[in-house]
């Protein structure tokens, strides 16, 4: 029988990777009470699993960056689709952020002339991340759980206790935001957070008027990902559940290189530093196929011929980029191309090569981690030959529809940052733009979360005993389902669903074939099995996780079925162009009556001095008539 214990905080975070702790670590700093719930180990997030790097427009290594070539990448990147506001926020401040970073104690790889290292990556016009070889989310995550020690200590001193104002709650899952008042009520609002222990099974009930939900992605959905255990969607669905708002769910991105071989690692992260570092990608015909697949919108910015691409490594200023280093979108439809075409692998994927370009000193220098995951898993020496690669699903764009400056989402307490929040990235993620989106809006949910409750005053929200019970009860349901199915074998044909179905090229009819799956497998997991008691058990657990992951799964389906264009991360066979008129409609989803609601929203515009960044060329490409400057503008 499951214990329930109470807290109460002014702030609770949920989630510890680099969104989340950079929330806490502000709202302490505020003076808020604050705790901060990581359904994993403490430390064990995908922050802590990126490779490549932060991407700032510090300048260190060329001195033509700046905030708005940043933020012009950023907005090609997601296809003109992004949110500008926080597009502006995130190129401006990045630069601070990771400065501030350094002096908690990050120790980034370093220039001759001893300045944070910034290295190449896809969509960025000049080397942009700031990282740590291949480990920059390692030395990321290090940084700030130093820092939170740090405020510990500091209040160790002042209040006689470590955990007095910031309290970590690891291998903790919230399974329920807390209201005030009915989801969607007019003047409903947050009132805490409920979940239980991993390792007891015991039940916790935080009150607090103010909810950070820095959850992360949501790719367990899909058979083939990156993503590990815990993404099964949890802040994206809590989110829905509670009264707030999806923005553009049908936008997935579905990296272009992960391993495919042995079949046990397949969709494991091959860092996309493999290309910036040199890396080309190569069909069974040996040809460089990227050259084939360069499209219009990026034609002026990307290497004609292989001499041309090769020279740019060492002279920049005077050529082209490889089409290597093409956006992500684009990358994993030539890989996928090329592999429906007959010209792929053997395992099902293509080349990546980075033995030919560098010494294999400088391989294992700048790419520790990708020659150890090669030698260990597939038994491949990447300084000596080939990788084989293809694409996995990756990172979310969609997500809660939040105020860019403070983090708030529609529900009065509750506030989103990184993965889980929507809008920055567009249709499309660039690459090292996550790590430097964490810090920037983390940052800003704390100030956020803070300036909210310094306007409640005294008054605080509200927790109802009988929702609490209620909660309780339907954790424990699962025990007593005799007749249930078993949650692995249903978690398999969600993933499989998503993957045949929703995948990277999508098509209306088999979308609609997904939605009728997913609503039959909504009856099933209603009625899924958990075997053995609550202590320790992670099939009780995933029968938690299922249902967010079927409701996330059908907002992905449904957004992606209305979108009839294709953008970014949302690739449709039966509409393959991009349509101006569509880019101007956000797909904006909430939950009524236990179902998915669909309307459509407009995207914000660009600001005029924005706007000028961009030549009226390029604009045309993606703009309405009607939205484009007028003619005689100069460009800018
Ligand atoms: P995460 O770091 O994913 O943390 C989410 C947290 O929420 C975790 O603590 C988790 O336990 C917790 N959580 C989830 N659900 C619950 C729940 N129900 N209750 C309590 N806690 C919960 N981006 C870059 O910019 N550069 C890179 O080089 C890069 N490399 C990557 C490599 C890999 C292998 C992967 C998977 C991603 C990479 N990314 C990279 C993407 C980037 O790492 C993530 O998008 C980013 O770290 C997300 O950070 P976050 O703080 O939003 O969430």
């Amino acid at each position: 029988m499951s214990e329930t214990t109470r807290h109460s905080y002014d702030v609770v975070v949920i989630g510890a990777g680099g969104a989340g702790l950079r929330a806490a670590i502000e709202a302490r700093q505020q003076g808020k009470r604050t705790a901060v719930i990581s359904k994993s180990l403490f430390g064990k997030a995908h922050t802590v699993m990126a490779e490549g790097g932060a991407a700032a427009a510090l300048g260190n290594v060329n001195s033509s960056d700046h905030w708005k070539v940043h933020f012009r990448d950023t907005i090609r990147g997601g296809k003109f689709m992004n949110n500008p506001r926080m597009a502006e926020l995130h190129a401006k401040e990045a630069p601070e952020r990771i400065l501030e970073l350094e002096y908690w104690g990050a120790l980034f790889d370093r220039t001759p002339q001893g300045r944070i290292s910034q290295r190449n990556f896809g969509g960025h016009e000049y080397p942009r991340l700031a990282h740590v070889g291949d480990r920059t989310g390692l030395e990321m995550i290090r940084t700030l759980q130093q820092r939170v020690v740090q405020l510990q200590q500091a209040d160790a001193a002042e209040f006689g206790h470590p955990e007095a104002m910031l309290k970590v709650f690891a291998e903790t899952t919230v399974t329920e935001l807390l209201l005030d008042g009915e989801p969607g009520g007019e003047d409903t609002r947050i009132a805490g957070a409920f979940g239980y222990v991993r390792e007891t099974g015991d039940y916790l009930v935080f009150e607090a008027p103010a909810v950070v939900l820095a959850t992360g992605g949501i790719g367990r959905s899909f058979k083939v990902t990156s993503n590990s255990w815990e993404y099964t969607g949890d802040g994206h669905a809590l989110a829905l559940r509670a009264g707030a708002t999806l923005l553009n769910m049908e936008f997935v991105q579905f990296h272009p290189t992960g391993m495919v071989w042995p079949p046990s690692v397949k969709g494991i992260l091959v860092t996309e530093s493999v290309r910036g570092d040199g890396g080309v990608l190569r069909n069974s015909e040996g040809r460089r196929f990227m050259f084939d697949y360069v499209p219009d919108v990026f034609r002026d910015h990307y290497a004609e011929s292989e001499e041309e691409a090769d020279g740019w490594y060492a002279d920049p200023a005077n050529h082209r980029r490889p089409p290597e280093l093409l956006p992500r979108d684009e990358v994993a439809r030539a890989i996928n191309n090329e592999v429906k075409q007959g010209r792929g692998s053997p395992h099902g994927g293509v080349f990546l090569d980075v033995s030919t370009r560098l010494p294999a000193e400088e391989i294992m220098r700048r790419l520790p981690s990708m020659h150890h995951q090669f030698k260990e898993l597939a038994d491949v020496d990447i300084t000596a030959g080939p990788m084989e690669v293809g694409p996995t699903c990756h990172y979310v764009m969609g997500g809660v529809e939040v105020d860019p400056d403070t983090g708030a989402s529609l529900v009065p307490g509750l506030f989103a940052a990184g993965e889980v929040a929507g809008g920055m990235h567009g249709s499309n993620r660039l690459g090292g733009n996550s790590l430097s989106d964490l810090l920037v809006f983390g940052r800003r949910c704390g100030l956020g979360a803070a300036s909210y409750l310094d306007g409640l005053g005294e008054e605080r929200p509200d927790v109802d005993p009988d929702v609490i019970e209620r909660l309780g009860a339907e954790a424990a349901a699962p025990f007593e389902h005799e007749a249930g199915e078993n949650p692995y074998q249903l978690q398999q044909e969600i993933q499989q669903t998503m993957n045949d179905l929703v995948g990277i090229i999508r098509r209306g009819p088999e979308m609609e074939q997904a939605l009728e799956s997913l609503d039959k497998l909504r009856e099933r997991v209603a009625g899924v099995r958990a075997e053995g008691d609550t202590v320790y058990n992670p099939g009780w657990h995933l029968t938690l996780d299922l249902r967010n992951m079927l409701l996330v799964s059908e907002a992905v389906a449904r957004a992606a079925l209305e979108r009839q264009e294709s953008r970014g991360g949302h690739t449709r066979d039966d509409h393959p162009a991009m349509s101006a008129e569509w880019r101007r409609s956000n797909l904006v989803l909430s939950l009524r009556e236990d179902r998915i609601r669909l309307r459509r929203q407009p995207l914000d515009t660009l600001r005029p001095d924005l706007m000028e960044l961009f030549d009226r060329e390029e604009l045309g490409k993606y703009l309405t008539e009607e939205e484009l400057p007028p003619a005689d503008r100069s460009d800018g």
